[in-house]
């Protein structure tokens, strides 16, 4: 291939990116895929009906770039955001974008950056010092217990204290499964003295309350960031979202790229939001396939950390690669987020989960 002589050494690359790794989950084409935390029921005929149609209807007007503020599809969002959470949200309170990843870039851009910090209690999602180290915001790593539990008291100390420009909360947290209670979220976000972004891209599989119901108590801190990737079932569709005084919304202008959303995406949303009911009704399917994934990997001896997602992790194994190697030889691809002795596995369908289960049968043996 032409260039194929050419390094990374070769190039002008920042010093600080050299040695880097990017987000890589595989994508394997194997039978039984329980590795990413996507919606195992594709859409609903209806839904995907009513997406080409839109899609269909927007392509008319591809010659002309896309409503650059994707004001319609906001005050969608922040119809379902006030519908589900009580909270009265207006189009200006809320910002979205290529998936929950890019807001949360964006967010960085805006108020990270060289000089300033940012910090998150690990294990947690990976893409949070990625995106820090994308945009030169130093990241301050704060361990959570050995259960992986919140020490809440201590955290709201470190955060006083390393006083970052943004904190990341995530809950339900990304890979461990837990979420933060709203009393003890109150709390965090009280002692923090810069921003705190609650990344709630799991929210609507947990029993608990949303942190959108501290807004209007914190409006110059919290930022409540959202996507359509889980619950929703268009991980494809790559939408995201967020829930904020306006300020912040005013303050991601600054950063956006013009027209990041396109015409066909802000009317595939728009056309799957109309379904978020009989989407969200997996939702109620899922948690009660976690509830018996989580029993049976606890009668198969296995540790199990509880969880309030589409996703467990379990142990230990003396080698979670290894393990994850044999699961993947049986055909089933599950995850090792590099947690030494677990792995994460996604909740799927009823049928999915009974290979897997399956497949944790042989591993036990
Ligand atoms: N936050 C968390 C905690 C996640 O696990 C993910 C997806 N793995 C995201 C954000 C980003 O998802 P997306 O960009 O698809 O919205």
């Amino acid at each position: 291939m032409i260039g194929d002589g050419i390094g990374l050494d070769d190039l002008p690359l920042r010093e600080d990116l050299r040695g880097g790794t990017p987000y890589g989950a595989p994508q394997l084409d194997v039978h039984t895929r329980l590795n990413t935390n996507e919606n195992p029921y594709p859409p609903p005929a209806a839904l995907v009906a009513d997406v080409s149609a839109a899609v269909a209807e927007a392509a008319a007007a591809l010659h002309r770039y896309p409503d650059r503020d994707a004001t319609e599809l906001r005050a969608d969002l922040a119809r379902y955001l006030t519908a589900s959470s009580g909270v009265p949200l207006e189009v200006g309170n809320v910002w979205a974008a290529n998936g929950s990843n890019e807001i949360l870039q964006q967010l960085l851009q805006a108020f990270g950056g060289p000089g300033r910090t940012a910090l998150g209690f690990e294990p947690s999602y990976s893409m949070h010092p990625i995106i820090a180290a994308g945009t030169r915001t130093e990241w301050v790593r704060t361990p959570r217990r050995p259960d992986f539990s919140l020490d809440t008291p201590r955290a709201a100390a470190v955060l006083a204290e390393r006083a970052p420009d943004v904190a990341f909360l995530t809950s339900p947290n990304n890979p461990t499964g837990g979420s933060i209670p709203l009393p003890e979220l109150r709390e965090l976000v009280a002692a923090a003295p810069g921003l705190v972004v609650v990344d709630e891209a799991y929210v609507e599989f947990s029993s608990r309350p949303s942190a959108v119901g501290l807004l209007e108590e914190f409006p110059a801190k919290l930022i409540v960031s959202r996507t359509m990737s889980k619950a929703f079932a268009f991980a494809g569709g790559r939408l995201g979202y967020l829930a904020a005084a306006p300020a912040v919304v005013d303050a991601l202008q600054l950063v956006r790229l013009p027209y990041h959303l396109s015409v066909l995406t802000q009317a595939a949303a728009r056309a799957a939001l109309r379904h978020a009911e009989e989407t969200l009704r997996s939702v109620h399917a899922l948690s009660a396939e976690r509830e018996r994934v989580v029993e049976s990997l606890r009668d198969l001896g296995f540790d199990v950390v509880p969880s309030d997602a589409n996703f467990v992790l379990f142990g230990r194994f003396a080698d979670a690669r290894a393990t994850w190697r044999s699961y993947l030889d049986q055909g089933v691809l599950i995850r090792d987020v590099g947690i030494p002795e677990h792995l994460r596995v996604t909740i799927g369908t009823p049928d999915e989960n009974d290979t897997f289960l399956a497949a944790s049968k042989e591993i036990v043996r």
